[in-house]
């Protein structure tokens, strides 16, 4: 068997990582605004929208379209499906520099004034709460290292968000937890991507494993339990971790969630070789605490399992590159820097800062909205010959 050549992911600072990153990443030169919103410009764009949205199907042109305003419309994609999950990137910026995430460089943070303002999130949220939206999941970047998240996640549940979590690395939050749960947070992802603490360290290049296993301890201990706990496998670093995963899960009654590593890391090293498919996790627990699948929703990017033996906790494996589930996809993205993606791996960016900061009416982005999703993607492609990453990765989109 060939022996699996690891790359040298690279220790902090700003070498050829850094310079690559900045080429490929954050900076808003870098990325491809909508072709359409830049050949037409936003009201070009828009007119467009209205125009096709003036037939769609489920508005109705002898009751005035355009004086219904934008309550109670429901996002669809071209392809029948319904948008109802929406990620919010809060920012850009993240105390942590996991390997197979983003590169060890904060030169390529935006600058304050290109990431959406607490007020422009809130009204964006108003408008996506009017389209359907029904889950929001706050996310980063780090969320929990900008300021105000919890105002911003107390407006969201007073908008009337009935499914409101976040994803976080978890280092900040033993202190923040009660707060989030005060402001309306009803449940938690914490990412986790060893037991080891020498080696959590040299995944995340930070000193934190203590301070991220009492944010766990936090969470669990509230009514945010079970938190979901997200695990990124990298063959060669932390594959020998399957097993002891699995053992957390029985002993502390958290929700182990395997995600499979995906072509959406900063240095550009993914390679299927060192992604961990989500069969060969399954068949390595099965073997030794035999496991039986839980029911779930379609639009659910986890399959779910307990553990025969009724040992608590859960196993969730998510395998978007070996068992892609975009068929039943219900999400779309909102960006720190206010670009709205239909996928995870969308060659284009939809420009809401732009419309924002034009005076659009509330109206105007809903049936913005409503016409870039219904263009989203029917399907990521990473498994397709021609596949090429998008030009954002995942830190500068959201996870
Ligand atoms: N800072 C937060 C955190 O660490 O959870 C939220 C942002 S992080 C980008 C969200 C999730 O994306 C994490 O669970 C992380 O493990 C996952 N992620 C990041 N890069 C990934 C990649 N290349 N493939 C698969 N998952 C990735």
């Amino acid at each position: 068997m060939a022996t699996l050549a690891i790359p040298d992911f690279g220790d902090e600072g700003s070498g050829a990582n850094a310079r690559a990153s900045r080429t490929r990443t954050g900076s808003d030169a870098g990325t491809r605004a909508s072709r359409r919103q830049r050949r037409l410009g936003w009201k070009g764009a828009l007119h467009r929208s209205s125009t096709y949205f003036r037939c769609a199907p489920d508005s109705n042109p002898e009751s005035g379209f355009f004086l219904r305003g934008i309550e109670n419309m429901t996002l669809h994609d071209k392809f029948g499906r319904q948008i109802t999950d929406l990620r919010i990137s809060v920012t850009d910026r993240c105390n942590f520099r996991c390997i197979y995430c983003r590169s060890a460089d904060p030169e390529n943070y935006q600058e304050h004034d290109k990431i959406l303002s607490w007020a422009e999130l809130e009204r964006l949220g108003r408008v996506f709460h009017g389209l359907g939206i029904r889950k929001v999941r706050v996310t980063g970047g780090e969320p929990l290292v900008r300021p105000g998240v919890e105002r911003f996640i107390a407006s969201m549940s007073e908008t009337g968000f009935p499914d409101l979590s976040m994803t976080t690395n978890g280092h900040l939050l033993a202190e923040r937890c009660d707060g989030l749960i005060a402001a309306g947070l009803k449940r938690i992802n914490i990412s986790l991507d060893s037991l080891n603490a020498v080696k959590f360290e040299k995944i995340t290049r930070t000193k934190t494993f203590s301070s991220v296993m009492a944010g766990i301890d936090a969470a669990q201990n509230s009514v945010l339990g079970p938190a979901k706990i997200n695990a990124v496998l990298v063959r060669g670093f932390n594959d020998d971790e399957v097993e002891a995963f699995a053992e957390f899960a029985r002993q502390r009654g958290v929700i182990m969630r395997f995600i499979e590593f995906m072509p959406l890391d900063a240095d550009r090293h993914w390679s299927r070789e060192l992604m961990v498919p989500a069969s060969e996790i399954h068949a390595r627990i099965h073997a030794r605490w035999p496991l039986v699948q839980i029911p779930h929703e379609a639009s659910e990017t986890a399959r779910k399992y307990r553990f025969v033996d009724g040992a608590p906790g859960e196993i969730g494996l998510i395998a978007p590159v070996t068992q892609p589930f975009c068929g039943h996809c219900s999400r779309i993205r909102l960006t720190a820097d206010g670009k709205l993606r239909t996928c995870l791996f969308s060659k284009e960016d939809h420009d809401l800062r732009g419309l924002l900061r034009e005076n659009a009416s509330d109206e105007d982005l809903g049936i913005y909205v409503r016409s870039v999703v219904s263009e989203k993607e029917q399907g990521h492609r990473i498994n397709e010959p021609d596949f090429r990453p998008p030009s954002r990765t995942m830190v500068f989109i959201g996870g």
